[in-house]
């Protein structure tokens, strides 16, 4: 037979997402119990970008981490030479290479 006893655990939890671009802080009202930043419900974008052996810009083998938060997306895309694609999340099945459709 096993013994138990209940212990209590102090654990670090995310609070909210600042954008690294404009500062704005989007927080939430409750407490999430979640300890993985993706899995924080953000509107924006949060990267993780690992720059390999051949980076010429960036230094090589080091994780760059940000946020971006959606009105810094806009005006991120609003400065693209090439305009990105978008593709309507509600049809992710389908694709340009799909022939069959649904
Ligand atoms: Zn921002």
């Amino acid at each position: 037979m096993l013994t138990k006893t209940k212990v209590s655990k102090e654990v670090e939890i995310i609070s909210g997402v600042t954008c690294n671009k404009c500062g704005e802080k989007q927080s939430h009202d409750e407490a999430l119990f979640v300890e993985r930043a993706e899995d924080v419900p953000f509107t924006g974008l949060s990267v993780h970008y690992h720059a390999g052996y051949y980076s010429k810009e960036l230094v090589d083998m080091t994780i760059y981490s940000f946020s971006i938060c959606e009105k810094c997306l806009v005006e991120l895309f609003g400065t693209f030479k090439i305009k990105l694609e978008e593709q309507d999340g509600f049809n992710l099945t389908r694709s340009k290479f799909d022939t069959n459709g649904w």
